[in-house]
């Protein structure tokens, strides 16, 4: 028997990356706020990224689920970080472990890399909220 429609969809939405809904799956002052928390640079390659730019930008700034949502993990800031889109369409939906060792292949200091998500996602978030929502209302972002 074939599975109800609107369960097809449910999975669809679960299996498609957040990259590709065009970022509207978290509020606008919140993925400012992570940008601003992570000083504008990828959590995992280290690179500047291009707040604003369209995806097809090469190091466009996007938010990325630390742990996948696919694997149960939600959108607190706690499991999101700032990736480039490169580093964002790379890691997909693998867990942290298997997307270390993909970075360990390009060279990048994994240690150095746990240490830096370590230390973003533990920072409070609501002063970069703040200070996002007043750069929304001043028209800055
Ligand atoms: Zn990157």
């Amino acid at each position: 028997m074939s599975k109800p429609a609107h369960n097809l969809i449910d999975e669809a939405a679960a299996y498609r990356h957040p990259a590709a809904s065009g970022g509207k799956w978290l509020a606008k002052d919140k993925r400012h706020a992570i940008y601003l928390r992570d000083g504008r640079t990828c959590a995992y390659c280290g690179r500047a990224v291009v707040v604003g730019a369209h995806v097809s930008v090469s190091g466009a700034a996007t938010v990325d689920h630390v742990v996948p949502e696919v694997e149960g993990g939600g959108r607190e800031a706690a499991n999101l970080v700032t990736s480039c889109v490169g580093c964002n369409s790379s890691k997909g939906a693998q867990s942290m472990r298997s997307w270390l060792k993909v970075l360990r292949s390009r060279g990048v200091d994994t240690d150095a890399a746990r240490r830096e998500i370590r230390n973003r996602t533990g920072r409070n978030l609501a002063p970069f909220r703040a200070e996002a929502k007043r750069q929304i209302a001043a028209g800055l972002i």
